[in-house]
Parts: structure tokens; C-alpha cells; sequence
């Protein structure tokens, strides 16, 4: 683990990582850490980390994101948005970088193309020409760009506009759902959501999966509940604590189908 990324400051959402980086400390950790936290919370969350007072065997740094923009890695970013809890409360977006199109391998063998840096050139979208004068487009034989993968984290938070829009072409949402529709009263004045409402913004935003999280975990029998609630609106839920999920690489193009 490189980052970690903190939505708000209620203390089941932060509380953990002290502990967290102290098992890392003993287990010899040496590497830096970054935490990032919404506008406002460095302060804080150095405090909490420093909690204790024992020296921490590997570097922290604490950054503050502002709510509406990315942190870019490589492959993918993390999009932060406004979602409506407390102040400074951001909602998270995994997005990947599109993936270049499928790459015809026999069809280039056959084309007699040399098997070496001539495919990745054709592979990025060069064309080559070979040896005997021949051209090979590239547009022949590789297909169009992929769409990377999308996962999104709303945190704690009423349903909100901008949850839904952070979700489109999602292939996971992970919404919270603290409450079932007959303590839609409670929901709203804990700016919660209820497990209707969070399918709500599924149906909304049509991400391929909803995952809700964030329910009492004290009986299993609520989560099923909670989840035959929300999928009376979007069938596509699960409720499950502890679960892990796998989302695969998909085909689709980009600019088409779900956006
Ligand atoms: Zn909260
Ligand atoms: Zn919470």
C-alpha cells in the first residue's frame, strides 16, 4: 500500500490509521506513506497519526486534495467530488486510463510483419513499412481504444447529483446505504442515505454493479434486507461485509455504450 485516501473526518473513517501505520512501523516498513484527506484535514489527521507519540519507522505525508480534482498515477487517477455529509466530505472515483485497442497478432504474421518493435509501433497506431516497401496500417489491425475501468466510493453522504454523475459507465459503485426506507426520517438528518436511495443514484448513473456498504454489520440479516430493498430499483446489488470483488477488463469501446 502506497496511498491512502480518507473521505471525511468521522472517526470510523480515520480512527483506523493509527493502528494501521503502527503494524506497518513494527513490520519494518520503510517506505513513504501518503494520506490524503479533503480540504482542511491535514491538521487533523497529522494529529491523529502522531496520536501516541512513538516514532513511526517510515515517512507520512499528509496532503489535502480539493474537492474536485485528481491525483494522476500512471495507469489511472482518483477523482475526488462533492458529496452533501459534512463539510469537506469527498466522494472517490478510481478512473483508468483507456487501453489501446486489440491488436491483431495473426493477422500482422500474416501480413509478414517482424515479430519486435515494429508490433508495438503498430499497436500505438503508427503505420509500418516493411522491408519490401510494403505498408501496414495500423488501422487495419488493431481495433479500437478500450475503456478503462471505473470504480467509485461515495463515503458517507446523502444522495447526491454529484454521485451520480461521478458514476456513469462505472463498472462498481460503492455507495453507503446507513439506513433501510422506513428510517428514511433518521437518513436525512444524519445526512446518510437509505438503501432505496443509494439505488436510486445507481439507477440514475447505470454503473454495471452497486455495491452498498456502511449498514450495521451486527446482524447479516440486515444487509440482506438492505439489499432487497435497493434491488427492487437496481437489481444489479450486492450488500455483503468483508466481500471482494473482482472487476474484469472489459471490451468496450470507448465512446461507446455505457458513458
Ligand atoms: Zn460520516
Ligand atoms: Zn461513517
Amino acid at each position: 500500500m502506497k496511498e491512502i485516501f480518507i473521505t471525511h473526518l468521522h472517526a470510523d473513517h480515520y480512527l483506523g490509521l493509527p493502528g494501521l501505520l503502527r503494524t506497518m512501523s513494527l513490520q519494518g516498513r520503510e517506505e513513504e506513506l501518503v494520506v490524503w484527506g479533503g480540504p482542511g484535514s491535514a491538521g487533523h489527521l497529522r494529529d491523529t497519526i502522531e496520536l501516541g507519540g512513538d516514532r513511526l519507522a517510515f515517512p507520512v505525508a499528509i496532503r489535502e486534495i480539493p474537492v474536485g480534482e485528481a491525483v494522476r498515477y500512471d495507469d489511472f487517477e482518483v477523482r475526488t467530488f462533492p458529496v452533501e455529509h459534512i463539510p469537506s466530505s469527498i466522494g472517490l472515483a478510481l478512473v483508468e486510463n483507456d487501453r489501446l485497442g486489440r491488436f491483431d497478432v495473426e493477422l500482422v504474421r500474416e501480413l509478414g510483419v517482424p515479430e519486435g518493435p515494429a508490433y508495438g509501433r503498430l499497436h500505438r497506431g503508427e503505420d509500418v513499412t516493411l522491408d519490401g516497401g510494403e505498408v501496414v496500417r495500423a488501422s487495419d489491425v488493431v481495433g479500437p481504444a478500450r475503456r478503462g475501468r471505473k470504480v467509485v466510493y461515495t463515503g458517507d453522504t446523502r444522495p447526491c447529483d454529484a454521485s451520480v454523475e461521478a458514476s456513469r459507465g462505472a463498472d462498481l459503485l460503492i455507495h453507503e446505504a446507513t439506513f433501510s426506507h422506513e428510517e428514511a426520517a433518521r437518513a436525512r438528518e444524519t445526512r446518510h442515505s437509505t438503501a432505496r436511495e443509494a439505488a436510486e443514484v445507481a439507477h440514475a448513473a447505470q454503473p454495471a454493479r452497486l455495491f452498498l456498504t456502511h449498514f450495521s454489520a451486527r446482524h447479516s440479516e440486515q444487509a440482506h434486507r438492505l439489499a432487497r430493498e435497493a434491488e427492487s430499483v437496481f437489481p444489479a446489488t450486492a450488500a455483503e461485509d468483508g466481500q471482494t470483488v473482482e472487476v474484469h477488463l472489459k471490451d468496450d469501446p470507448v465512446g461507446e455504450g455505457r458513458a
